[in-house]
């Protein structure tokens, strides 16, 4: 059985990604409008009726924005911490109550045959949350709103084999850039995003022959390209003298459309 991942958008207009087997799956974040993310999956062969659960990392609207459409239809249990429930449900965002689902940070849950862990990082929300998710031998770790790479995420990140992980902008682009001081001031601080250069220089540091998939996410509109992502992680790389084996690949997920599906693993039962 082949376990799929898929990025039907990633970046600040919308974040939402799939992962799952040919019977079930999950999604992680609803950053789109919940009849996009139906499209893109329909798209893909995949129904709605199969995604058994929706993880979320924080409150910014390019994560929850279909929350309410797809629960109000679709009655998907969504997962988060307390903390980031807290910051979710406000009058105007109800989400239907038996849709609910509490998890705690660094404890496992089961959900579609996947182990989950939640784990903290630093962002500017009330509370921000990574993931890793292990379906048998596979682990994979998405982390996409992190100003910094702390220790946590930092072993979480290490311990992955498919890594979807946040290169937000470039810093010469930012710096040169037309936002106002405070925006960029934000976005470099530790508890914005990650740069280019900071998520290059970390993986170029941890790498192992046993990170088969990295995906940089979360790029940014005004203040990067895909070109320059995959060209900072390159030069990182070849600084090291790290060498790509064939099963190794790095992509860089589309900002307004779906990404191909990457087939991980032959699971078997
Ligand atoms: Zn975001
Ligand atoms: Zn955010």
């Amino acid at each position: 059985m082949k376990l799929n991942f898929c990025s039907l958008s990633s970046g600040s207009s919308g974040n939402c990604y799939y992962l799952g087997n040919e019977f079930h799956g999950i999604l992680i974040d609803a950053g789109i409008s919940a009849t996009a993310i139906r499209r893109f999956l329909k798209n893909m062969g995949i129904s709605m009726q199969t995604v058994m659960g929706v993880l979320i990392t924080h409150n910014h609207i390019d994560h929850i924005k279909g929350l309410d459409g797809l629960t109000s239809r679709s009655s998907v249990p969504v997962f988060t911490t307390e903390k980031v429930w807290n910051s979710i449900l406000t009058p105007k965002k109800k989400i239907a109550r038996d849709c609910i689902r509490e998890i705690s940070l660094q404890e496992s849950f089961h959900l579609a045959g996947f182990d989950i862990e939640a784990f903290s990082v630093s962002h500017d929300a009330p509370e921000t949350i990574g993931f890793h998710i292990c379906a048998g031998e596979e682990k994979i770790t998405i982390v996409t709103d992190l100003g910094h790479i702390c220790q946590t995420a930092s072993h979480y990140i290490r311990a992955a084999n498919l890594l979807i992980i946040e290169s937000n902008y470039d810093e010469q682009m930012l710096v040169n850039g037309k936002y106002p001081h405070f925006l960029k001031a934000r976005i470099r601080s530790d508890h914005g995003h990650l740069g280019n250069h900071q998520t290059a220089a970390f993986l170029a540091d941890n790498f192992s022959d046993n990170l088969s998939h990295i995906c940089l996410a979360h790029l940014s509109k005004n203040n990067n390209t895909p070109e320059k992502a995959l060209q900072t992680i390159h030069r990182a790389f070849s600084e090291k003298g790290i060498i790509l084996k064939s099963h190794q690949r790095i992509a860089v997920l589309n900002r307004n459309s779906p990404t191909n599906i990457i087939g991980l693993i032959d699971q078997t039962d």
